[in-house]
């Protein structure tokens, strides 16, 4: 049933030319970027896109802009000071229609007066409850008026901290506190204080709590995705991650900072788990850390199966490394009594399996494979505090001529419901782009045989983590996700164009750069294969993935090659060709000789 319909929709695709947007006759101006009438930026740059019919000529600020086939026309252009006016004008057969747009750059803020003995909460420090140990320094600032002399007070602890103002600055001023080993805070408040007079001081308090020593703590992870964190760092797609831990999991804490546990690794290497990810244990509750068991390779038709007996559930990390394929398993927390190891003839795929004590703290396991390439595998615990380490043979290619027959390939669509994604100039949805080739993907893998997993087979909003889940649900061999990509509003529309393909992981790098050249051959320039990408669905280790960036949205010239079904089509037999190629050099191909 699932083949007749995508099949039928492929027809329709075919016969029937169906344009994404369809042109009036008449003369019309749509306004894609800004998405407002009256935008405001703290950039003085900004890009315009918009759509007309593509007979118009398009004018911004009386200047020509060309428009393209589509009748896209964009353009960057350069703020003044406080308030722009930008207007576009289309003109066709005589009639014309023209709308202002107004640009306003944010009025910086009232400056404080000097000497006025203030202090706000404008960049104060702590900003949330902060737990510290011996060692740790504790950091406070705050903003206010400038050329004061400011103390700070850890409130019924200690008064009077001297604090700097910032060189040239204006009026921010920092402090700091050394924790020592005796000091014991627990929950106070930090108090700001600005000299006022011979004896008084102006006050300001913060919200947040410090607390000195209590520490370590326990926690235990309460979600199969806790995030491990290597630091403190933030951007769109979340801070670098050494991985995921599951349910269960003890942690040694050794801070807290930014809604986040500070966590102990091993004695040189510490990690960030955030609050909402843990739960805190009782005070007294034993500190983890254990010494290992004997190791147990055994194996059955589809995997390889590897045991480290544990008496606690410790944290652990991975990488892979390729020429020779080896997964690095590290334990945190384990010490080595490891004085055998077992493999039943049955781990076939498993060559072999060295263990190493790095440094105190940390345990590795070294998994040498026999396949050249890594199909996937998970890191967890059986019963009781068993690691269990699964590693995924590479699937059978039973047809050559038909190589993803009986393979199950994922297929995302990126975006989707409330979130549009990127907007092309006329206003085309990176959605709906992603869906079409999607869908063209689906219809063209099952001809070829395979069974499709689509993550998003409509246009509904769909969190990342159920796309992964419904992935591993599926038993999939793999994940394409697709998505159309775009430069931030503040670039050149026309600077950077092309295509790209995205990994995270070092054992996904050979399926990223045969996408890459897949997509390459469609006449697209190089924007790049980007590796160690912090993106949700290139995160699993549990299955071959890749990020497919077709080509810009922003680019009035790629953004006619997306919208067209035609070309998509073209993009989703370049990826079922690659996934071909891709099956018959790394899958497991014995049975065709
Ligand atoms: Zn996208």
């Amino acid at each position: 049933m699932k083949h007749t319909l995508a099949f039928l929709s492929l027809i329709i695709f075919c016969t029937v030319p169906v344009a994404s947007q369809t042109i009036a006759d008449t003369l019309f101006l749509h306004i894609t970027i800004p998405e407002e009438d009256t935008t405001i930026t703290p950039f003085s740059r900004y890009r315009i896109s918009g759509g007309t019919h593509p007979d118009a000529r398009a004018f911004i600020n009386g200047e020509e802009v060309k428009v393209y086939a589509n009748g896209a026309f964009a353009k960057l252009i350069f703020l003044e000071k406080d308030t722009t006016i930008v207007e576009f004008k289309v003109e066709m057969s005589g009639e014309s229609i023209s709308r202002d747009m107004l640009y306003l750059r944010p009025v910086p803020a009232e400056p404080i007066e000097p000497g006025s003995k203030t202090i706000t909460e404008e960049m104060m420090l702590p900003n949330d409850d902060i737990w510290l140990r011996s060692g740790d320094v504790l950091m406070v600032r705050f903003k206010g008026s400038s050329g004061e002399k400011a103390v700070f007070n850890i409130d019924g602890f200690k008064r009077n901290i001297p604090m700097q103002e910032v060189e040239g600055s204006d009026g921010i001023y920092t402090g700091s506190y050394e924790v020592l080993p005796g000091d014991n805070v627990s929950e106070q408040h930090i108090t700001f204080k600005v000299k006022k007079g011979l004896f008084g001081y102006v006050k300001k308090k913060s919200p947040y709590k410090v607390s000195f020593n209590g520490l370590p703590r326990v926690a235990e992870t309460t979600t199969d995705r806790a995030h491990l964190n290597i630091g403190m760092g933030t951007d769109r797609l979340g801070g670098a991650r050494y991985g995921y831990l599951e349910e269960g999991v003890r942690l040694k804490v050794i801070g807290l900072l930014r809604n986040h546990y500070k966590v102990q690794l091993s004695s040189a290497l510490s990690a960030w788990v955030p609050v909402s990810h843990a739960q805190l244990l009782p005070e007294g509750t034993r500190i983890p850390e254990s010494l290992t068991g004997n190791i147990r390779i055994t194996g059955n038709d589809k995997e390889d199966i590897i045991t480290l007996n544990l008496s606690d559930k410790l944290p652990y990390t991975s990488k892979q490394e390729l020429d020779p394929n080896k997964i690095v398993v590290n334990v945190w927390g384990a010490t080595s009594n490891t004085n055998w190891k077992t493999k039943h003839l049955s781990s076939e795929g498993i060559k072999e399996v060295e263990w190493r004590q790095v440094e105190d703290g940390s345990y590795q396991l070294t998994i040498e494979l026999n396949h050249k390439q890594n199909w996937g595998y998970s890191v967890g615990y059986g019963w009781g505090s068993q690691m269990v380490i699964k590693v995924k043979r590479p699937p059978v290619v039973q047809d050559s001529l038909k190589p993803l027959t009986g393979m199950t390939i994922a297929v995302d669509a990126g975006h989707g419901g409330s979130n549009n994604g990127a907007l092309g100039s006329t206003g085309l949805m990176e959605k709906q782009v992603n869906l079409e080739i999607s869908e063209k993907l689906d219809s063209l893998l099952s001809e070829r045989g395979a069974k499709t997993v689509m993550t998003r087979p409509d246009d509904s909003y769909m969190l990342m983590h159920d796309r992964a889940d419904m992935v591993l649900d599926n038993n999939s061999d793999m994940l394409v996700s697709i998505h159309a990509n775009s430069l931030g509003y503040t670039s050149d529309p026309f600077e950077i164009r092309g295509t790209g393909a995205f990994y995270k992981h070092t054992a996904f790098k050979p399926l990223a750069e045969k996408m890459y050249e897949k997509m390459l051959e469609l006449g697209f320039v190089e924007y790049g294969i980007t590796g160690s990408f912090n993106f949700t669905l290139n995160a699993p280790i549990e299955f071959p993935n890749v990020l497919v960036e077709t080509a810009f949205m922003s680019h009035p010239e790629e953004e006619i090659l997306l919208s067209d079904p035609d070309f998509q089509t073209r993009i989703a037999e370049q990826i079922v060709a690659g996934l071909e190629e891709y099956f018959l050099e790394y899958a497991d191909t014995s049975n065709l000789k």
